[in-house]
């Protein structure tokens, strides 16, 4: 073996060079083929614990110079078994003898063995570094120093992938609940519309026959059934329609200026009654979905002509601005504003601030604004002091 200290320089030189690693493979790759050039042993085994109980699998396997397929293998009577939660051990000459029942030793042709447990930081074993020999080993003392230091960066390196490996075990996990839960909306929203299809017009039936037969007082409940039925009906259709957002196969590059337009002609009827005075400075064309754009625009646009004192005519102001990695809308008006402390409750699904008395609506037009927005990789959010008009603002990720 070449010079020890030089040995241990080039050690932690190693170590310090491939601390960054991106590609976790190559890490352990270019390890074992540093350890196995430098300390001349004929294989290097990185093991971690196995998901079975006593047995360990290899995360790289030199073998004479070469990288090998990963494999798999039971502690039981092996070398490993004493290393693995254990001890570092040497075993110089010999092997096969003191391991009869080892099975990957005698292909190997290995005489010699040198291993060293790795823990993780709360003291758990989590694997192994063992190296092994067709030669007597002659200078173990150097070769337990450079393995004690690479041992520590080693166990850091897998300890970093195990929580990655969960990290990324739980994100997969929450996406699959969120789909199912999206499921189930679309379901139950969809599944309940038939028997409210029935109540409401099974009511109108009612009423329609027994017209003139009944008393004042029946006549005010049948009312009540009815509206509430109705409500009930926008409510779910609401519910859908947000369970619907982004499943349409829409996604393409959307003129911003022509998707307002045609907004602003489906609600003409309401910008006339209102008298409101709409500018809109030039928009961009964005990549984006189509349908569920509009809606965007058109909840905001019909938000703030309603959520105006009676007597007052709306002016609303739709710009945008680019920026570096997204572009920045903003849909202002001069309407009642929004205390402070609702800015964010106003985007949860049926949170609304007002009696329907007063302002009618379902509380789920934010809601979708939100879930559209973040579809398209952006924000939204308001500025606004109370009694003196909101900007609604979000953004239209580029990429
Ligand atoms: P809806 O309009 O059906 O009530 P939204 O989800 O669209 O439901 O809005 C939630 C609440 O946010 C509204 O009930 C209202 O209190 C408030 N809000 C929304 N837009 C504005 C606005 N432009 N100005 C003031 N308040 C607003």
């Amino acid at each position: 073996m070449k010079d020890y200290k030089k040995l241990v320089d080039e050690t932690l030189f190693f170590i310090a060079q491939k601390g960054w690693t991106i590609n976790e493979n190559s890490f352990y790759d270019s390890l074992a083929i540093f350890l196995g050039e430098k300390l001349d042993m004929a294989y290097v085994l990185i093991d971690k614990v196995g998901e079975e109980e006593g047995s360990v699998e290899t995360i790289t396997f030199y073998a004479n110079g070469e990288i090998k397929t990963n494999i798999s293998y039971p502690l039981q009577n092996t070398p490993c078994e004493n290393v693995v939660g254990k001890n570092l051990c040497v075993y110089s000459d010999n092997i096969q003898k003191l391991f009869p029942e080892d099975d990957m030793l005698v292909p190997l042709k290995a005489e010699s063995y040198i291993g060293i447990p790795l823990w993780d930081s709360e003291g758990k074993a989590i694997g192994l570094i063992a190296l092994l020999d067709t030669k007597p080993i002659t200078n173990a003392s150097a070769i337990e120093t450079i393995l004690q230091i690479v041992a520590v960066r080693v166990a850091h390196e897998i300890e970093r992938n195990n929580y990655e490996q969960a990290l990324l075990n739980k994100n997969k996990e929450l996406e699959r609940q969120n789909k199912e839960l999206e499921q189930f909306t679309y379901i139950a929203s969809h599944d309940l519309q038939e028997p409210l299809r029935t109540l409401t017009s099974m009511n109108q039936l009612f009423q329609s026959e027994f017209k003139g037969r009944l008393d004042e007082r029946a006549d005010t409940y049948l009312k009540f059934i009815n509206e509430s039925a109705k409500r009930m009906q926008m409510l779910v259709k609401g519910l859908l329609d947000y369970s619907k957002i982004g499943k349409l196969d829409n996604f393409a590059e959307v003129d911003c200026n022509q998707v307002v337009k045609e907004v602003l002609a489906d609600i003409s009827l309401t910008i006339n009654e209102s008298k409101a005075k709409i500018t809109i400075e030039d928009l961009p064309v964005v990549w984006g979905y189509k349908t569920e754009l509009r809606q965007l625009f058109q909840n905001l646009i019909v938000n703030a002509m309603k959520f105006m004192d009676k007597d007052i005519i709306p002016e609303i102001r739709i710009s945008a601005t680019e920026r570096e990695k997204d572009w920045l809308f903003s849909v202002k008006d001069n309407g009642i504003g929004i205390d402070e402390n609702d800015k964010e409750k106003i985007f949860v699904i049926f949170r609304r601030l007002h009696d329907r008395s007063k302002y009618e609506g379902t509380g789920i037009g934010l809601s979708n604004c939100k879930k559209i927005v973040e579809l398209h990789n952006g924000n939204i959010w308001v500025e606004s002091v109370l009694g003196n008009g909101s900007t609604f603002l979000f953004t239209i990720s580029k990429v």
